[in-house]
């Protein structure tokens, strides 16, 4: 069953006590009385991984260099659209390179894994070149207005699985569509199918946020912005279409079903396990 999403705080200024009784089971197994996409996600690139970071509560050795860049950029990009919902002036390139050097502060460097060509000052100056493009791409105005930054949202999706918990980058209206935006950053150009893959999450946020506009359309955006040595700002705009929703979320469903019954097991490839900060435990495991 799809039920109604509670949306905080655009929708309700107080948050409403849970009627969710999975919430209980989540709170148990994990500590939090939600599930997040980001715990979705981890769960299907590997469930061993997940284990460890959302059940065991372990700490990870290490931190890829990516995680903390894309952090980076996606703090200075945020504090742009948050000064146009408030009403200040824009900040300038260096307010936001302060902002992007933020995300570098809460990791001890030496547990920092660069990849082979790269080092903190490469990165910080393919950072003002990446926001150098953004500021001056007509992705940084926004059509009609912002509603929300960094936005909260949570509610229950489906009958027997935890509310969804997670905050929306960018939310803004025009006359007739709200937009639910997403930022990325990406190695290159997202092609069509990168676009079709990576639009689960805008799915699910953008039907928990179809209450805030009742009888507009809803669109999801990947403002994304590239890591090459021209940075490029592109922009995917899709609208809502009602059978990706429903197949998303039995996934979902699927997903916390193995969670709630333990269903843990290593999913090793190439692509995660190199920068997966749980190398050591993994090794350890023994089922
Ligand atoms: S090292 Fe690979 S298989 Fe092991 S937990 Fe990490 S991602 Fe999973």
């Amino acid at each position: 069953m799809i039920a109604g999403a509670e949306l905080l705080p655009v929708l309700t200024p107080e948050k409403p006590a849970s009627t969710n009784p999975a919430n209980e089971i989540a709170k148990r197994l994990t500590g939090r009385d939600y599930i997040s996409w980001s715990a979705i996600s981890t769960f299907r690139t590997c469930p061993l991984k997940y284990k460890f970071r959302y059940i065991d509560g372990l700490p990870e050795e290490s931190v890829s260099s990516a995680l903390v860049f894309g952090t980076g950029i996606h703090t200075a990009v945020e504090q742009h659209f948050q000064a146009q919902l408030s009403g200040d002036p824009k900040p300038d390139l260096d307010a936001l390179l302060f902002a992007y050097r933020s995300a570098w502060l809460p990791h001890d460097p030496d547990a920092i894994q660069f990849g082979s060509t790269e080092t903190r000052a490469s990165l910080d100056a393919l950072a003002a070149r990446m926001l150098t493009a953004f500021l001056s791409s007509p992705a940084a105005s926004v059509r009609g207005q912002v509603l929300g930054v960094e936005e909260e949202i949570r509610g229950m999706l489906i009958e027997g699985v935890p509310d969804l918990y997670g905050r929306v980058d960018l939310l803004t209206e025009d006359a007739d569509t709200l937009v639910v935006t997403d930022i990325k950053t990406g190695r290159g150009k997202w092609s069509a199918e990168q676009v079709e893959d990576s639009g689960e999450q805008l799915l699910l946020y953008s039907h928990l946020a179809s209450e805030i506009s009742p009888g507009k359309k809803i669109a999801t955006r990947f403002l994304v912005l590239t890591k090459t040595k021209e940075p490029v700002v592109e922009e995917h705009v899709r609208e809502v279409e009602p059978g990706n929703v429903k197949r998303t979320l039995a996934g979902v469903e699927r997903v916390w079903r193995a969670i709630e019954s333990s269903v843990f097991y290593p999913a090793p490839s190439t692509m995660s396990c190199a920068s997966c900060g749980y190398r050591s435990a993994c090794r350890a495991w023994a089922g």
